[in-house]
């Protein structure tokens, strides 16, 4: 046997996950990262520039620094407030969003998935968040992409809808270093679409999941 990386640990082939819970971790330690994720995600491929749909155009966006830190990136040029959970299952939740992307994670990192009385004992909340929680996920989650209808090995894409951006948007966003795809992240319908393959890995599902949330209201 080849000797094992224990800083490092590799996930057996016959892992049905796509994402161990040690690269959950690391990629999401706190409810900070899981905010990074959401802005970068949804608004600023960049972290620092997003489309400002006051200003019509792509502009610079700053955290302000307050006690508590805040959960809205501002406008530069106009004051206009972006939230990155706006629009989600997330949004305004007193659940911590760590423990938002860990009970998408518990519930999709296993071939059987698990129960809404599971989730209240691995995240420590009560049954009524749990149960809330649980079909908030199921439901306008992962409803469409796969329970009941496909099986085996899904492939996933996306893609936009709707017109082309505007000339000065994509200068804009050329100077920017931008690619248009990256532009059409927050101005555009996103259409989804899975099909079936032969095999049975649900590849990356978890992280699947984590892209439409960010497109679920
Ligand atoms: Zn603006």
């Amino acid at each position: 046997m080849p000797p094992v990386d224990r800083k490092n640990p590799k996930r057996a082939l016959s892992s049905e996950s796509g994402f161990s819970l040690m690269e959950f971790v690391r990629e999401f330690p706190d409810d900070e990262a899981c905010l990074q994720w959401l802005w970068r995600n949804r608004h600023s491929p960049d972290g620092e520039h997003a489309y400002c749909p006051r200003c019509a155009t792509a502009r610079r966006f700053r955290r302000y620094q307050t006690k508590r830190p805040r959960q809205t990136w501002t406008c530069t040029s106009c004051t206009y407030q972006l939230h990155p959970t706006s629009g989600t299952i997330f949004h305004k939740s007193s659940t911590s969003l760590q423990l938002w992307f860990y009970a998408m994670w518990l519930m999709t990192s296993t071939r059987c998935g698990i129960s809404a009385k599971q989730l209240e004992r691995e995240l420590g909340v009560t049954y009524k968040t749990a149960w809330r929680m649980f079909n908030l996920i199921r439901n306008r989650l992962m409803e469409q992409d796969y329970v009941g209808m496909l099986s085996g090995e899904v492939e996933a894409d996306e893609t936009f809808i709707g017109g082309k951006p505007r000339e000065s948007t994509r200068r804009e966003a050329k100077r920017l270093g931008w690619s248009m795809q990256a532009l059409h992240w927050d101005r555009q319908p996103i259409v989804f679409g899975a099909v079936e393959r032969e095999g049975k890995i649900r590849a990356s599902m978890f992280l699947t999941l984590l892209k439409r949330s960010a497109f679920t209201s």
